[in-house]
């Protein structure tokens, strides 16, 4: 598979307005826009750097994954995003190489991409976004 850069670093906060404000206010990154992604129950802020996202991760429901993982483990990185090529091809390309996949098919995720998550125990506890934007 082709890895391009690391499309985003996905961070889970408790409250997006107040996270947001370190990276617009002191580091002086551009909000670009806020999206709710009702499926995995979040509200998405993105924050571009160049070619590549700081997307803090705020839950709308208290069972929500990002909900979850703060219970389990505070705030902070939850995931990185690898931009691929064709993304097809990178998840038939790692089951074949017997790589568990908690997405077996790509999803819609924030900002329109084709997403899928591999198994964090497959990466030492990194959960591992794949992603493809056309
Ligand atoms: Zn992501």
């Amino acid at each position: 598979m082709k890895v391009k850069h690391i499309d985003h670093i996905g961070v889970a906060v408790k409250d997006l307005g107040q996270a947001s404000k370190f990276y617009t206010d002191v580091l002086g990154i551009k909000l670009q826009e806020e999206e709710v992604v009702a499926d995995q129950k979040v509200r998405v802020a993105f924050l571009p750097i160049t070619d590549s996202e700081i997307e803090l991760l705020e839950s709308t429901e208290p069972d929500g994954p990002v909900a979850k993982y703060i219970e389990k483990r505070g705030e902070g990185i939850q995931h990185i995003a690898f931009r691929v090529e064709n993304i097809e091809e990178a998840l038939e390309e790692m089951k074949a190489k017997g790589i568990r996949l908690i997405d077996e098919k790509p999803r819609l995720g924030a900002g329109g991409a084709r997403i899928a998550f591999v198994h964090p125990k497959e990466t030492n506890g990194v959960l591992i976004e794949i992603c493809q934007r056309d």
